[in-house]
């Protein structure tokens, strides 16, 4: 294959992912990132001694890192180390009233006993089909370039759409499966994790429940802010090269191509760009009118993903009742989804997560403190206001101290939100959007907006917006699937 200059427009996990692969198939690439590290979503922040992983935290499906460094001839191990998470995490529905995920499948199925007659052998059957799902979903959808709709609709998705329960909501899987609201509020909170919630998810992402209670939560040393680097660093290896700082600012053309990525400090040559940067904003904002595959109607016909309302605080004492992983379910839940899709508004009691990497990893915190991170799912699109943030961080740190019956704010020493805002601003994500678009099923497969420009034959896009879809491991894949495709599509 012709050597081309390649640039990419953003150093998020997909970029990075894309990048090295173009690399290794003999490209010049040069990745342009706004910020002066990578990571995009995944950016670290330190301040004081603490380090806090700026969004993901949930290392899952290890095998799909496995599988990406494999294209190397390498391994995660050669770059950052994997912990198992035992229990995988903590749920509370309440006061001294919580749950820990045990982080061996025939313990979960105990546990599930203990809470409802019979659902302990219901989880068994529920897994094994989550875990056919999950086989079929990586050979049939996930590791693939959706061309056509014949391409999502084959024989075999035809035959077996009805098993693979592609049709139904994840929210009426469940509910046939296990009657105590507790232990279906265990297997649907992950649904946040793909910007849905379980009344708008097909039940084909019960795969999710596969990943968490099967092939188990893990921790990568030093957080996922190791796992960016490790990226990098394997990038490098392949001869990319990393120009930080430089925000992409459009285009100039040449018969229906980008010939230049122009910055705030210079013009780059390209003969092929891959956009990171969100979807939405590339298409609406960098590229010219007449270059745009998308009107701002469809956009605004998007399901869009949720934002996140964050807190990073880093506290100087020891807490205790948490886990590494921590779950607040202990308000009425379906109210704030209401909240998320069906009437955006800010919630008054949100379901929260809180994360406490310092439980596992002494690197993230000074001695003898506590690394927290909060995190409640809201609307995207909402109005942002200081008023609410501190109405609602409150709310959380009240629920916090109550629920695990001890005080902690006297004691924080580093406090910051990330919300609506900080999500377009840092990100230029539509409506603020953490994650992108959700998974319904119009925008699951070939309905995700293409990877290749209808416009301009050497624009590509990559990422969360793209097909597979929302979470690191997706978002890897989609490099994997575009670089591929390139090589396909553009030899010669
Ligand atoms: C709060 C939160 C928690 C999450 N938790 C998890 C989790 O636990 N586990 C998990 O697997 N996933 C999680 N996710 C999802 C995961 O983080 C994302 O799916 C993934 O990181 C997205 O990667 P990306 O490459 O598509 O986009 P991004 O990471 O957003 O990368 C895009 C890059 O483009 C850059 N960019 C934008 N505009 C420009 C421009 N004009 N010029 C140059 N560069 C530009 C940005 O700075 C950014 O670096 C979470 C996400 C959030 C927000």
């Amino acid at each position: 294959m012709t050597t081309k200059k390649i640039v990419v427009i953003g150093a998020g996990f997909g970029g990075l992912s894309a990048a090295a692969l173009l690399a290794k198939d003999g490209h010049q690439v040069t990745v342009l990132e706004k910020h002066n590290m990578v990571g995009g979503r995944a950016r670290v922040w330190q301040e004081r001694g603490f380090s806090f992983d700026m969004g993901p935290s949930w290392y899952m499906m290890p095998e799909i890192y496995e599988r990406y460094f494999s294209l190397f001839g390498k391994k995660p191990s050669d770059y950052y180390s994997l912990k198992r998470l035992s229990p995988s995490y903590r749920a509370y529905f309440g006061e001294s009233d919580k749950v820990d995920m045990p982080s061996d499948v025939e313990e979960t199925y105990k546990l599930f006993e203990s809470i409802e007659t019979g659902a302990g052998e219901k989880l068994r059957e529920y897994l094994a089909q989550a875990e056919y799902q999950y086989e079929v979903s990586m050979k049939e959808f996930i590791y693939k370039d959706f061309n056509s709709i014949f391409d999502f609709f084959t024989k075999r998705m035809i035959t077996e759409g009805r098993k693979l329960h592609v049709f139904e909501k994840l929210s009426s899987f469940t509910k046939r499966y296990f009657k105590n609201e507790r232990l279906r509020k265990l297997l649907e909170y992950s649904m946040v994790f793909l910007g849905g919630a379980p009344d708008n998810t097909p039940a084909l992402y019960s795969v999710i429940n596969h990943a968490d209670l099967n092939l188990g939560v893990w921790y990568p040393q030093g957080g996922f802010g190791a796992v960016a680097s490790a990226f990098q660093k394997l990038a490098e290896e392949q001869g990319v090269k990393f120009e930080f700082e430089q925000t992409v600012t459009g285009f100039e053309y040449e018969k229906n191509q980008i010939r230049k990525v122009k910055t705030s400090s210079g013009d780059f040559e390209a003969d092929l760009v891959v956009a990171n940067a969100d979807y939405h904003f590339v298409d609406q904002t960098l590229l010219e009118k007449q270059y745009r595959d998308y009107s701002p109607r469809w956009w605004n016909k998007r399901v869009v993903a949720p934002s996140a309302f964050i807190v990073y605080v880093g506290v100087n004492k020891k807490l205790s009742g948490l886990l590494h992983h921590t779950l607040f379910l202990d308000k009425d839940w379906t109210e704030h989804f209401n909240t998320i899709f069906n009437k955006p508004a800010w919630p008054d009691q949100p379901s929260f997560y809180l994360c406490t990497p310092s439980q596992t990893d002494d690197s993230v915190a000074p001695e003898g403190s506590e690394n927290l991170f909060f995190l409640a799912p809201i609307a995207s699109g909402l109005d942002d206001t200081p008023e609410v943030h501190e109405r609602l961080k409150n709310n959380l740190y009240d629920r916090l101290e109550k629920i695990t019956g001890q005080k902690f704010k006297e004691n924080i020493v580093v406090e910051r939100v990330f919300s609506l805002k900080d999500f377009s601003g840092d990100y230029n994500a539509f409506r603020g959007t953490g994650l992108g678009l959700a998974h319904t099923l119009w925008q699951t497969a070939y309905f995700r907006p293409r990877m290749r420009s209808k416009k301009l034959s050497n624009l590509y896009y990559v990422g969360h917006h793209t097909q597979p879809g929302v979470g690191v491991p997706m978002v890897v894949i989609s490099g994997q699937i575009v670089s591929e495709k390139i090589g396909k599509e553009q030899n010669g």
